[in-house]
């Protein structure tokens, strides 16, 4: 499990993984915000209206979720995690951390990894360079930002990501063989 503060390049790190570890199953979440510009439904996201998002929170298909950044809802779908845990397959949830701590109730065998950036004004610097937010959705990003770089404690590990090839080989290596001279 995957969660970090907002810009902290979680969903780089994610892709990183899925290029170029194709062992390591990822979860495509579902979500009520709009689509960005390249954004694939069924890859980046399943983009789902209100209805649909409460229609499927309500028949329990949602192993967790949670509204984020105060705005859109996003979920994981149970079914596809469940398939591939019961595999045996590693599997990767990029979530935040409202929905890693639902996960953590429901399943206490899952880990952690808290992925946190350079500096905080590195952060700051992501979060405003990549231009697709308004101000407004920039500030309340900043502001979850904050909070959830407050609760690194609460996971296994942590990564920085300096380098995105190098935090996600640290990530994937990390999924196999957790041994705590890592940590
Ligand atoms: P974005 O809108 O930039 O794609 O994602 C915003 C935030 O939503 C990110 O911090 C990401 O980790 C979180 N997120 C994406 N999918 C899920 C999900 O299925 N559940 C939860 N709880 N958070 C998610």
């Amino acid at each position: 499990m995957l969660a970090g503060p907002t810009a902290v390049g979680k969903g780089t790190v994610a892709s990183y993984v899925r290029q170029h570890h194709p062992e390591v199953w990822l979860s495509v979440s579902v979500t009520t915000r709009p689509p960005r510009p390249g954004e694939v439904e069924g890859q980046h996201y399943f983009f789902v209206d209100d209805r649909e998002f409460d229609r499927l929170e309500r028949e329990g298909q949602l192993l967790e979720w949670a509204v984020v950044h105060g705005r859109a809802r996003y979920g994981t779908p149970r079914t596809p995690v469940e398939q591939v845990l019961d595999e045996g397959r590693p599997a990767l949830l990029e979530i935040d951390l409202q929905g890693a701590r639902q996960v953590r109730e429901a399943m206490p065998e899952a880990r952690f990894v808290f992925l946190e950036p350079p500096s905080w004004e590195e952060l700051v610097q992501r979060l405003v360079g990549r231009g697709t937010e308004d101000e407004e959705e920039r500030a309340a990003r900043l502001g979850t930002a904050r909070a959830e770089l407050a609760a690194r404690g609460e996971f296994d590990h942590s990564i920085v990501n300096d380098d995105v090839a190098r935090a996600a080989e640290e990530l994937v290596s990390w999924m196999v063989d957790p041994t705590p001279e890592k940590d």
